[in-house]
Protein backbone atom coordinates (compact mmCIF):
# COMPACT_ATOMS: atom_id res chain seq x y z
CA UNK A 1 0.00 0.00 0.00
CA UNK A 2 1.05 3.28 -0.79
CA UNK A 3 0.93 6.19 1.74
CA UNK A 4 0.07 10.03 1.40
CA UNK A 5 0.62 12.44 4.29
CA UNK A 6 -0.99 15.78 4.23
CA UNK A 7 -0.09 18.06 6.90
CA UNK A 8 -2.39 20.58 8.05
CA UNK A 9 -6.62 20.75 7.24
CA UNK A 10 -6.73 24.47 5.69
CA UNK A 11 -7.75 25.73 2.65
CA UNK A 12 -4.86 23.38 0.67
CA UNK A 13 -4.74 20.13 2.79
CA UNK A 14 -8.05 19.76 2.54
CA UNK A 15 -8.84 20.73 -0.92
CA UNK A 16 -6.09 18.40 -1.39
CA UNK A 17 -7.19 15.75 0.36
CA UNK A 18 -10.73 16.21 -1.28
CA UNK A 19 -9.33 16.14 -5.07
CA UNK A 20 -6.64 13.16 -4.54
CA UNK A 21 -8.67 11.29 -3.18
CA UNK A 22 -11.77 11.85 -6.17
CA UNK A 23 -9.16 11.60 -8.48
CA UNK A 24 -7.76 8.04 -7.43
CA UNK A 25 -11.34 6.79 -7.01
CA UNK A 26 -11.82 8.10 -10.57
CA UNK A 27 -8.60 6.50 -12.03
CA UNK A 28 -8.65 3.28 -10.37
CA UNK A 29 -5.98 3.90 -7.41
CA UNK A 30 -8.22 3.91 -4.09
CA UNK A 31 -7.58 0.53 -2.71
CA UNK A 32 -3.99 0.93 -3.66
CA UNK A 33 -3.38 4.59 -1.69
CA UNK A 34 -3.78 5.48 1.57
CA UNK A 35 -4.18 9.47 2.35
CA UNK A 36 -3.72 10.27 5.84
CA UNK A 37 -4.13 14.18 7.11
CA UNK A 38 -2.94 15.10 10.12
CA UNK A 39 -3.89 18.30 11.80
CA UNK A 40 -4.00 19.67 15.49
CA UNK A 41 -7.84 20.33 14.61
CA UNK A 42 -10.59 18.20 13.15
CA UNK A 43 -11.86 20.68 10.77
CA UNK A 44 -10.99 22.95 7.79
CA UNK A 45 -11.67 26.69 8.99
CA UNK A 46 -13.25 29.31 6.45
CA UNK A 47 -10.92 32.36 7.77
CA UNK A 48 -12.47 34.88 5.72
CA UNK A 49 -15.22 34.99 8.22
CA UNK A 50 -13.46 34.98 11.44
CA UNK A 51 -14.29 38.85 11.56
CA UNK A 52 -18.01 38.42 11.49
CA UNK A 53 -17.33 35.47 14.59
CA UNK A 54 -15.71 37.79 16.27
CA UNK A 55 -18.50 41.08 15.97
CA UNK A 56 -21.28 38.33 17.18
CA UNK A 57 -22.53 38.23 13.41
CA UNK A 58 -21.51 34.61 12.50
CA UNK A 59 -21.60 31.69 15.33
CA UNK A 60 -18.02 29.37 15.23
CA UNK A 61 -18.93 26.21 14.58
CA UNK A 62 -20.73 27.49 11.04
CA UNK A 63 -17.20 28.74 9.55
CA UNK A 64 -15.43 25.50 10.76
CA UNK A 65 -15.79 22.74 7.95
CA UNK A 66 -15.46 18.74 9.51
CA UNK A 67 -12.95 16.59 8.03
CA UNK A 68 -15.36 13.76 9.33
CA UNK A 69 -18.27 13.57 6.80
CA UNK A 70 -16.68 15.86 4.50
CA UNK A 71 -13.49 13.98 3.17
CA UNK A 72 -14.52 10.46 1.65
CA UNK A 73 -11.63 8.24 1.87
CA UNK A 74 -9.46 10.10 3.78
CA UNK A 75 -7.94 9.37 7.32
CA UNK A 76 -7.87 12.32 9.51
CA UNK A 77 -5.76 12.21 12.40
CA UNK A 78 -5.24 14.22 15.59
CA UNK A 79 -2.08 15.57 15.93
CA UNK A 80 0.32 18.71 15.18
CA UNK A 81 3.55 17.33 13.18
CA UNK A 82 6.38 18.53 15.14
CA UNK A 83 9.32 16.91 12.79
CA UNK A 84 9.87 15.30 9.53
CA UNK A 85 12.73 12.37 8.60
CA UNK A 86 13.15 12.99 5.08
CA UNK A 87 15.91 10.01 4.91
CA UNK A 88 13.33 7.48 6.79
CA UNK A 89 10.43 9.03 5.39
CA UNK A 90 8.67 9.52 8.15
CA UNK A 91 6.79 12.04 9.98
CA UNK A 92 6.57 12.55 14.11
CA UNK A 93 3.44 14.31 15.50
CA UNK A 94 2.25 15.09 19.08
CA UNK A 95 -1.81 14.54 19.61
CA UNK A 96 -4.21 16.50 21.90
CA UNK A 97 -3.20 14.57 24.96
CA UNK A 98 1.14 15.19 24.23
CA UNK A 99 1.65 11.79 23.10
CA UNK A 100 4.34 11.30 20.26
CA UNK A 101 3.44 8.96 17.41
CA UNK A 102 5.31 8.53 14.19
CA UNK A 103 3.91 7.84 10.81
CA UNK A 104 5.63 6.58 7.37
CA UNK A 105 5.31 8.09 3.71
CA UNK A 106 5.79 7.57 0.43
CA UNK A 107 4.76 11.27 -0.58
CA UNK A 108 4.38 13.91 1.87
CA UNK A 109 2.57 17.30 1.37
CA UNK A 110 3.16 19.96 3.73
CA UNK A 111 0.49 22.25 4.00
CA UNK A 112 0.82 23.35 7.81
CA UNK A 113 -0.10 27.28 6.56
CA UNK A 114 0.66 30.52 8.10
CA UNK A 115 0.38 32.44 11.58
CA UNK A 116 0.53 36.01 12.41
CA UNK A 117 3.94 37.60 12.33
CA UNK A 118 5.09 38.91 15.56
CA UNK A 119 7.49 41.56 15.86
CA UNK A 120 9.77 42.38 18.28
CA UNK A 121 7.38 45.05 20.22
CA UNK A 122 7.68 44.64 24.09
CA UNK A 123 4.95 43.00 25.46
CA UNK A 124 2.93 42.08 21.86
CA UNK A 125 2.89 38.72 22.34
CA UNK A 126 1.20 38.58 26.33
CA UNK A 127 -1.25 41.36 25.88
CA UNK A 128 -2.19 41.49 22.28
CA UNK A 129 -4.25 39.00 20.44
CA UNK A 130 -4.66 37.82 16.64
CA UNK A 131 -7.31 36.45 14.54
CA UNK A 132 -6.17 33.38 12.98
CA UNK A 133 -8.43 30.74 15.05
CA UNK A 134 -11.68 30.18 16.60
CA UNK A 135 -10.33 30.68 19.56
CA UNK A 136 -8.55 34.42 18.69
CA UNK A 137 -12.38 35.30 17.10
CA UNK A 138 -14.40 34.09 19.90
CA UNK A 139 -11.90 35.78 22.46
CA UNK A 140 -12.26 38.91 20.84
CA UNK A 141 -15.80 39.03 21.24
CA UNK A 142 -16.22 37.78 24.47
CA UNK A 143 -13.44 40.16 26.01
CA UNK A 144 -14.83 43.55 24.05
CA UNK A 145 -18.46 42.78 25.42
CA UNK A 146 -16.58 41.84 28.90
CA UNK A 147 -14.97 45.39 28.87
CA UNK A 148 -18.40 47.21 28.07
CA UNK A 149 -19.77 45.47 31.06
CA UNK A 150 -16.91 46.11 33.37
CA UNK A 151 -17.50 49.80 32.20
CA UNK A 152 -21.06 50.18 33.25
CA UNK A 153 -19.75 49.40 37.05
CA UNK A 154 -16.81 51.30 37.06
CA UNK A 155 -16.54 54.74 38.62
CA UNK A 156 -13.48 55.83 37.68
CA UNK A 157 -13.52 57.93 34.26
CA UNK A 158 -10.02 56.99 32.64
CA UNK A 159 -10.59 53.50 33.43
CA UNK A 160 -14.21 53.59 31.94
CA UNK A 161 -12.91 54.93 28.68
CA UNK A 162 -10.20 52.81 28.66
CA UNK A 163 -12.59 49.87 28.77
CA UNK A 164 -14.32 51.44 25.91
CA UNK A 165 -11.11 52.08 23.62
CA UNK A 166 -10.13 49.38 21.18
CA UNK A 167 -7.12 48.85 19.12
CA UNK A 168 -7.06 47.06 15.88
CA UNK A 169 -3.62 46.89 14.45
CA UNK A 170 -3.30 46.05 11.01
CA UNK A 171 -5.74 48.26 8.21
CA UNK A 172 -5.09 45.06 5.83
CA UNK A 173 -8.60 43.49 4.68
CA UNK A 174 -8.72 41.63 7.85
CA UNK A 175 -7.69 44.38 10.23
CA UNK A 176 -10.30 46.43 8.90
CA UNK A 177 -13.21 44.04 8.60
CA UNK A 178 -12.30 43.34 12.22
CA UNK A 179 -12.78 46.85 13.37
CA UNK A 180 -15.72 47.41 11.63
CA UNK A 181 -17.38 43.91 12.95
CA UNK A 182 -16.24 44.75 16.12
CA UNK A 183 -17.95 48.65 15.66
CA UNK A 184 -21.48 47.06 14.62
CA UNK A 185 -21.20 44.70 18.25
CA UNK A 186 -20.25 47.71 20.32
CA UNK A 187 -23.19 49.50 18.84
CA UNK A 188 -25.60 46.69 19.52
CA UNK A 189 -24.05 46.36 22.98
CA UNK A 190 -24.22 50.24 23.58
CA UNK A 191 -28.67 50.47 22.20
CA UNK A 192 -29.03 46.88 24.54
CA UNK A 193 -27.09 47.72 27.31
CA UNK A 194 -27.96 51.17 27.60
CA UNK A 195 -25.11 53.83 27.13
CA UNK A 196 -24.04 55.98 24.54
CA UNK A 197 -22.75 53.92 21.52
CA UNK A 198 -20.41 56.62 20.69
CA UNK A 199 -18.45 56.54 23.91
CA UNK A 200 -16.92 53.27 22.14
CA UNK A 201 -13.41 54.46 20.64
CA UNK A 202 -12.02 52.54 18.23
CA UNK A 203 -8.57 52.67 16.17
CA UNK A 204 -7.36 51.52 13.61
CA UNK A 205 -3.28 51.77 13.30
CA UNK A 206 -0.77 50.93 9.98
CA UNK A 207 2.68 51.53 9.47
CA UNK A 208 1.52 51.95 5.51
CA UNK A 209 0.30 54.96 4.15
CA UNK A 210 -3.11 53.52 2.83
CA UNK A 211 -6.06 51.42 3.94
CA UNK A 212 -6.13 47.80 2.56
CA UNK A 213 -3.40 48.69 -0.41
CA UNK A 214 -4.37 44.67 -1.78
CA UNK A 215 -7.90 46.60 -3.33
CA UNK A 216 -6.08 49.36 -5.11
CA UNK A 217 -5.99 53.56 -4.22
CA UNK A 218 -9.70 53.96 -5.03
CA UNK A 219 -11.48 51.52 -2.96
CA UNK A 220 -8.92 51.70 -0.50
CA UNK A 221 -10.31 55.27 -0.03
CA UNK A 222 -13.84 54.21 -0.31
CA UNK A 223 -13.50 51.80 3.00
CA UNK A 224 -11.72 54.98 4.62
CA UNK A 225 -14.79 56.92 4.45
CA UNK A 226 -16.41 54.28 5.38
CA UNK A 227 -14.32 53.78 8.72
CA UNK A 228 -14.59 57.50 9.27
CA UNK A 229 -18.11 57.19 9.10
CA UNK A 230 -18.34 54.77 11.43
CA UNK A 231 -16.09 56.32 14.06
CA UNK A 232 -13.46 54.83 13.50
CA UNK A 233 -9.81 56.53 14.28
CA UNK A 234 -7.61 55.61 11.56
CA UNK A 235 -3.93 56.21 11.98
CA UNK A 236 -1.95 55.68 9.36
CA UNK A 237 2.18 55.56 9.52
CA UNK A 238 1.63 54.40 12.82
CA UNK A 239 2.41 51.00 14.50
CA UNK A 240 2.81 49.80 18.05
CA UNK A 241 5.88 50.55 20.09
CA UNK A 242 4.89 48.69 23.85
CA UNK A 243 1.92 47.01 24.87
CA UNK A 244 1.08 47.25 28.45
CA UNK A 245 -1.62 45.39 30.40
CA UNK A 246 -3.64 49.28 30.22
CA UNK A 247 -2.14 50.98 27.32
CA UNK A 248 -0.05 50.89 24.47
CA UNK A 249 2.21 53.13 23.38
CA UNK A 250 2.50 53.80 19.51
CA UNK A 251 5.26 54.81 17.41
CA UNK A 252 5.20 58.57 17.30
CA UNK A 253 5.35 57.93 21.23
CA UNK A 254 1.43 58.88 22.09
CA UNK A 255 -0.25 56.69 24.58
CA UNK A 256 -3.15 55.22 24.57
CA UNK A 257 -5.04 53.76 27.55
CA UNK A 258 -6.87 50.52 26.20
CA UNK A 259 -7.57 46.80 27.64
CA UNK A 260 -7.82 45.47 24.00
CA UNK A 261 -5.67 45.14 21.96
CA UNK A 262 -5.87 43.03 18.40
CA UNK A 263 -2.90 42.82 16.10
CA UNK A 264 -3.69 41.65 12.62
CA UNK A 265 -0.67 42.78 10.88
CA UNK A 266 0.24 39.85 8.52
CA UNK A 267 1.72 36.12 8.42
CA UNK A 268 4.63 33.65 8.11
CA UNK A 269 5.02 30.41 7.23
CA UNK A 270 4.50 27.86 10.11
CA UNK A 271 6.91 27.16 12.55
CA UNK A 272 7.10 23.39 11.53
CA UNK A 273 8.41 25.20 7.95
CA UNK A 274 11.64 26.70 10.36
CA UNK A 275 12.40 23.34 11.59
CA UNK A 276 12.40 21.51 8.24
CA UNK A 277 16.00 22.40 7.10
CA UNK A 278 15.14 23.28 3.65
CA UNK A 279 15.46 26.66 1.76
CA UNK A 280 13.47 29.06 2.52
CA UNK A 281 11.80 32.72 1.23
CA UNK A 282 10.11 34.83 3.64
CA UNK A 283 9.23 32.41 5.76
CA UNK A 284 7.82 29.82 3.52
CA UNK A 285 9.39 26.53 1.89
CA UNK A 286 10.75 26.88 -0.98
CA UNK A 287 8.77 24.94 -4.34
CA UNK A 288 9.10 24.72 -7.78
CA UNK A 289 6.29 25.84 -10.05
CA UNK A 290 4.88 22.30 -9.98
CA UNK A 291 4.73 22.40 -6.30
CA UNK A 292 7.86 20.27 -5.10
CA UNK A 293 10.59 21.24 -3.27
CA UNK A 294 13.45 20.54 -4.83
CA UNK A 295 15.76 17.93 -4.45
CA UNK A 296 13.15 15.54 -2.84
CA UNK A 297 11.00 14.90 -5.70
CA UNK A 298 8.22 12.63 -3.14
CA UNK A 299 7.48 15.83 -1.30
CA UNK A 300 5.28 18.83 -2.06
CA UNK A 301 4.08 21.88 -0.82
CA UNK A 302 1.83 24.97 -0.92
CA UNK A 303 -0.30 27.50 0.27
CA UNK A 304 0.55 29.92 3.32
CA UNK A 305 3.71 27.62 4.21
CA UNK A 306 5.18 27.66 0.57
CA UNK A 307 6.92 30.11 -1.51
CA UNK A 308 5.10 29.70 -4.85
CA UNK A 309 6.41 30.99 -7.95
CA UNK A 310 4.03 33.31 -9.45
CA UNK A 311 4.12 32.04 -13.33
CA UNK A 312 1.71 35.44 -13.64
CA UNK A 313 4.37 37.92 -12.50
CA UNK A 314 7.60 36.46 -13.15
CA UNK A 315 10.35 36.63 -10.16
CA UNK A 316 7.73 36.90 -7.32
CA UNK A 317 5.66 34.32 -5.14
CA UNK A 318 2.26 33.95 -4.94
CA UNK A 319 0.58 35.91 -2.09
CA UNK A 320 -0.66 34.07 0.84
CA UNK A 321 -4.44 34.07 0.40
CA UNK A 322 -7.14 31.93 0.29
CA UNK A 323 -7.92 32.13 -3.24
CA UNK A 324 -4.25 30.96 -4.10
CA UNK A 325 -4.29 28.29 -1.70
CA UNK A 326 -7.46 26.68 -2.80
CA UNK A 327 -6.15 26.54 -6.26
CA UNK A 328 -2.49 24.75 -5.37
CA UNK A 329 -4.61 22.15 -3.47
CA UNK A 330 -6.05 21.13 -6.74
CA UNK A 331 -2.88 21.43 -8.02
CA UNK A 332 -1.51 19.23 -5.21
CA UNK A 333 -3.93 16.73 -5.38
CA UNK A 334 -2.85 16.42 -9.45
CA UNK A 335 0.80 16.60 -9.00
CA UNK A 336 1.09 14.13 -6.05
CA UNK A 337 -1.48 11.36 -8.31
CA UNK A 338 0.46 12.12 -10.96
CA UNK A 339 4.01 10.68 -9.10
CA UNK A 340 1.70 7.48 -8.26
CA UNK A 341 1.56 7.12 -11.53
CA UNK A 342 -1.99 7.98 -12.44
CA UNK A 343 -2.49 11.27 -14.88
CA UNK A 344 0.03 13.70 -15.93
CA UNK A 345 1.44 17.08 -13.27
CA UNK A 346 1.16 20.54 -14.29
CA UNK A 347 2.43 24.08 -13.33
CA UNK A 348 0.69 26.18 -10.91
CA UNK A 349 -0.25 29.21 -12.54
CA UNK A 350 -3.49 31.85 -11.44
CA UNK A 351 -4.22 35.10 -11.87
CA UNK A 352 -6.00 37.22 -8.85
CA UNK A 353 -9.39 37.28 -9.56
CA UNK A 354 -9.98 40.03 -6.97
CA UNK A 355 -10.65 40.67 -3.10
CA UNK A 356 -14.26 41.08 -1.63
CA UNK A 357 -14.05 42.95 1.72
CA UNK A 358 -17.46 42.86 4.00
CA UNK A 359 -17.29 46.16 5.66
CA UNK A 360 -19.83 45.29 8.22
CA UNK A 361 -23.50 46.52 8.28
CA UNK A 362 -24.27 47.87 4.94
CA UNK A 363 -21.01 48.51 3.58
CA UNK A 364 -18.53 46.39 1.22
CA UNK A 365 -15.96 46.82 -1.42
CA UNK A 366 -15.03 44.33 -3.72
CA UNK A 367 -12.87 44.21 -6.72
CA UNK A 368 -13.67 40.84 -9.08
CA UNK A 369 -11.98 40.67 -11.80
CA UNK A 370 -10.89 44.01 -11.82
CA UNK A 371 -14.49 46.01 -11.76
CA UNK A 372 -14.62 47.80 -8.93
CA UNK A 373 -17.58 47.97 -6.61
CA UNK A 374 -18.99 49.81 -3.70
CA UNK A 375 -22.10 50.10 -1.13
CA UNK A 376 -24.78 47.54 -1.97
CA UNK A 377 -23.15 45.35 -5.19
CA UNK A 378 -20.38 45.27 -3.58
CA UNK A 379 -22.44 43.60 -0.17
CA UNK A 380 -24.22 41.32 -2.07
CA UNK A 381 -21.15 40.41 -4.43
CA UNK A 382 -18.71 39.58 -0.55
CA UNK A 383 -22.07 37.87 0.88
CA UNK A 384 -22.72 35.62 -2.04
CA UNK A 385 -18.68 34.83 -2.68
CA UNK A 386 -18.68 33.88 0.79
CA UNK A 387 -21.25 31.43 0.28
CA UNK A 388 -20.29 29.72 -2.90
CA UNK A 389 -16.68 29.49 -1.54
CA UNK A 390 -17.45 27.71 1.26
CA UNK A 391 -17.09 24.19 0.80
CA UNK A 392 -20.00 22.53 2.55
CA UNK A 393 -23.74 23.20 2.40
CA UNK A 394 -24.36 22.41 5.61
CA UNK A 395 -22.27 25.69 6.50
CA UNK A 396 -23.43 27.64 3.71
CA UNK A 397 -27.14 27.25 4.81
CA UNK A 398 -26.09 27.95 8.47
CA UNK A 399 -24.06 31.04 7.19
CA UNK A 400 -27.38 31.91 5.20
CA UNK A 401 -29.40 32.02 8.19
CA UNK A 402 -27.29 33.97 10.49
CA UNK A 403 -27.19 36.87 7.85
CA UNK A 404 -30.73 36.45 7.47
CA UNK A 405 -31.27 36.64 10.70
CA UNK A 406 -28.84 40.07 11.25
CA UNK A 407 -31.21 41.65 8.37
CA UNK A 408 -34.58 40.85 10.73
CA UNK A 409 -33.25 41.52 14.59
CA UNK A 410 -30.93 43.02 16.43
CA UNK A 411 -27.19 41.19 17.26
CA UNK A 412 -27.02 39.11 20.03
CA UNK A 413 -24.97 41.02 22.66
CA UNK A 414 -23.23 37.99 24.79
CA UNK A 415 -19.94 36.95 25.85
CA UNK A 416 -20.16 33.46 26.53
CA UNK A 417 -16.71 32.66 28.11
CA UNK A 418 -15.56 29.70 25.20
CA UNK A 419 -12.42 31.51 24.91
CA UNK A 420 -10.15 32.72 27.86
CA UNK A 421 -7.42 34.84 27.65
CA UNK A 422 -4.70 31.80 27.66
CA UNK A 423 -6.57 30.15 25.03
CA UNK A 424 -5.96 32.89 22.65
CA UNK A 425 -2.49 33.34 23.35
CA UNK A 426 -0.33 32.52 20.27
CA UNK A 427 1.14 30.01 21.62
CA UNK A 428 -2.29 28.31 22.46
CA UNK A 429 -3.85 29.20 20.01
CA UNK A 430 -1.94 29.95 16.69
CA UNK A 431 1.25 27.12 17.98
CA UNK A 432 3.72 29.76 18.10
CA UNK A 433 6.61 29.51 20.84
CA UNK A 434 6.40 31.99 23.31
CA UNK A 435 9.31 34.73 23.47
CA UNK A 436 11.26 33.70 26.90
CA UNK A 437 11.09 36.07 29.62
CA UNK A 438 14.45 38.22 29.69
C1 LIG B 1 -8.96 36.85 9.46
C2 LIG B 1 -8.53 36.38 8.10
C3 LIG B 1 -9.28 36.71 6.99
C4 LIG B 1 -8.88 36.28 5.73
N1 LIG B 1 -9.65 36.63 4.66
C5 LIG B 1 -9.28 36.20 3.43
C6 LIG B 1 -10.08 36.55 2.29
O1 LIG B 1 -11.12 37.23 2.43
N2 LIG B 1 -9.67 36.11 1.08
C7 LIG B 1 -8.53 35.36 0.91
O2 LIG B 1 -8.21 34.97 -0.22
N3 LIG B 1 -7.77 35.01 1.96
C8 LIG B 1 -8.11 35.42 3.21
N4 LIG B 1 -7.33 35.09 4.28
C9 LIG B 1 -6.09 34.31 4.05
C10 LIG B 1 -6.37 32.81 4.05
O3 LIG B 1 -7.02 32.46 5.25
C11 LIG B 1 -5.09 32.00 3.93
O4 LIG B 1 -4.39 32.40 2.79
C12 LIG B 1 -5.41 30.52 3.86
O5 LIG B 1 -6.01 30.11 5.07
C13 LIG B 1 -4.16 29.69 3.61
O6 LIG B 1 -4.51 28.35 3.56
P1 LIG B 1 -3.48 27.25 4.06
O7 LIG B 1 -4.14 25.93 3.87
O8 LIG B 1 -2.17 27.44 3.42
O9 LIG B 1 -3.25 27.53 5.60
P2 LIG B 1 -4.28 27.54 6.78
O10 LIG B 1 -5.65 27.79 6.32
O11 LIG B 1 -3.66 28.43 7.78
O12 LIG B 1 -4.26 26.04 7.32
C14 LIG B 1 -3.14 25.46 7.90
C15 LIG B 1 -3.56 24.17 8.57
O13 LIG B 1 -2.39 23.49 9.04
C16 LIG B 1 -2.57 23.14 10.41
N5 LIG B 1 -1.23 23.08 10.99
C17 LIG B 1 -0.43 24.08 11.38
N6 LIG B 1 0.75 23.60 11.86
C18 LIG B 1 0.66 22.25 11.77
C19 LIG B 1 1.55 21.19 12.12
N7 LIG B 1 2.74 21.44 12.66
N8 LIG B 1 1.13 19.94 11.93
C20 LIG B 1 -0.09 19.67 11.40
N9 LIG B 1 -0.95 20.64 11.02
C21 LIG B 1 -0.58 21.91 11.21
C22 LIG B 1 -3.49 24.23 10.94
O14 LIG B 1 -4.12 23.81 12.13
C23 LIG B 1 -4.44 24.38 9.78
O15 LIG B 1 -5.39 23.35 9.81
C24 LIG B 1 -7.71 35.50 5.57
C25 LIG B 1 -6.95 35.14 6.68
C26 LIG B 1 -7.36 35.57 7.94
C27 LIG B 1 -6.55 35.17 9.15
Amino acid sequence: MTSVVIVGSGFTGFETARHLARRLRRQGGAEAVDITIVSPVDYMLYTPLLPDVAGGLVDARFVTIPLANSLRGVDAVRGRVDSVDFDARTVTFVDPEDRSHTRSWDRLVLTPGSVTKLFDVPGLAEHARGLKSTAEALYLRDHVLEQLELAKIDSDPAMISARRTIVVVGASYSGTELALQLRALADAAGQQMGFDPAAVQFVLLDLAEQVMPEVGEKLGEAAQRVLRARGVDVRLGTSLKEVHPDHVVLTDDSRIDTYTVAWVTGVTGAPLIEKLGLPTERGRLKVDADLQVPGHPDVFAGGDAAAVPDLTDPGSITPPTAQHATRQGKVLARNVAASLGYGTKKLYKHRNMGLVVDLGPRHAVANPLGVQLSGFPAKAVTRAYHLYAIPRLVNRWAVSLAYLTDVFFARSVVSIGLSSADDAQFSASEGIPMPKPD
